[in-house]
């Protein structure tokens, strides 16, 4: 049996992946400091003798026990309403968190998966972004302590790679959403449906001319499953996500149209400063490599995280 440990494992992606994992018949260990994901995510595999849930935070000094075989570095914050209230946190999890990380790989020669972020493209002056755009960021903005230390998880992951022979890869994930994500998780999707199922008014930031592309969380996990299994030596880095692109005011109607949702659209100040005014993921590369491209349409995926959050309306 394969082992594999995901760090932020009791999270939106980390919960997916891990649950992937075990169907595929990996032991899985998580280790979680339950920051922003949280142990009902995981709920129904915790009796899983194959899969085990540690809390750590791993900024901390850890051990696993081996041997291990592949380690997937998740944990972070990653919604922009973290970034003014968990600076600190995000600064550390990316930075030593990452060093501790790819630690564990390196004494288990194990294999090592960071996930990176389209955020490393800050707010991008090419479009789409191709995996060769090294980025338009600003070190000091209150995005910068989640841009700028995923650039160093990429820095360090590559350092692993050059100077110690840890076989590490970096996929960067783009705006994803579906089941698992919190509903007071402040991000556009589990913000819109919320409204949209309470009847209360949708709120767009800015004019709502910015766009992002969005990906359903299952085709996210299959990118990074392939990519994982993938023989060979590959670095990455690689994009994940969906190109199909929207800006905030189409999405805000088309989350009004499927919820059925009397809610009026209304516009707001944008709350965090450089926020990136188009995204949408090159996947050349990844088609390539992975043979891997998006199949659940927006419509699908949407209805799909739509009825998860019904069951989570009233009760938050
Ligand atoms: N956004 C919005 N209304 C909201 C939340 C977000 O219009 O209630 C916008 C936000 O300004 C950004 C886009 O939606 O342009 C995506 O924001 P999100 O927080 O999901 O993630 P980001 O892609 O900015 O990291």
């Amino acid at each position: 049996m394969k082992h594999a440990v995901v760090t932020g494992g009791s999270g939106f992606l980390g919960s997916h992946l891990s649950k992937r994992l075990l169907s595929e018949g990996y032991k899985v260990t998580v280790l979680d400091n339950f920051i922003t994901g949280s142990p009902d995510n995981v709920a129904d595999v915790i009796d899983n003798p194959a899969f085990t849930l540690i809390e750590q935070d791993v900024i901390q000094p850890f051990t696993v026990d081996g041997p291990v075989d592949v380690v997937f570095h998740l944990a972070s914050p990653a919604s922009p309403v973290d970034f003014p209230t968990k600076p600190i946190e995000i600064l550390q999890v990316n930075s030593v968190g990452t060093h501790n990380a790819l630690e564990l790989a390196r004494v288990n020669g194990a294999r090592f998966l960071i996930a990176s972020t389209s955020e490393v493209y800050g707010d991008p002056l090419v479009h789409p972004q191709p995996e060769t755009y090294w980025g338009n960021v600003n070190p000091i903005g209150i995005r910068g302590v989640y841009d700028e230390s995923k650039r160093f998880g990429e820095s360090i992951t590559m350092a692993y790679r050059r100077f110690k022979g840890v076989d590490s890869r970096i996929f960067r994930i783009f705006n994803t959403y579906g089941p698992n994500m919190r509903l007071d998780d402040g991000r556009v999707v589990p913000n819109f449906i919320g409204q949209a199922l309470r009847g209360e008014p949708i709120t767009v930031y800015g004019t709502g001319q910015q766009t992002r592309s969005f990906c359903f969380v299952r085709d996210l996990i299959e990118g990074i499953f392939r990519f994982s299994e993938l023989d060979g030596n590959h670095s990455g880095p690689v994009n994940l996500g969906n190109p199909t692109e929207r800006t905030m005011l189409e999405f805000a109607q088309e989350i009004k149209r499927l919820t059925e949702s009397s809610s009026e659209i209304v516009y707001q100040e944008l709350p965090t400063s450089d926020d990136p005014k188009q995204r949408r993921p090159d996947l050349t590369v990844a088609k390539a490599l992975l043979n891997w491209e998006p199949v659940v349409s927006l419509e699908d995926g949407l209805l799909e995280t739509i009825a998860y959050f019904k069951g989570k309306v009233g009760n938050d």
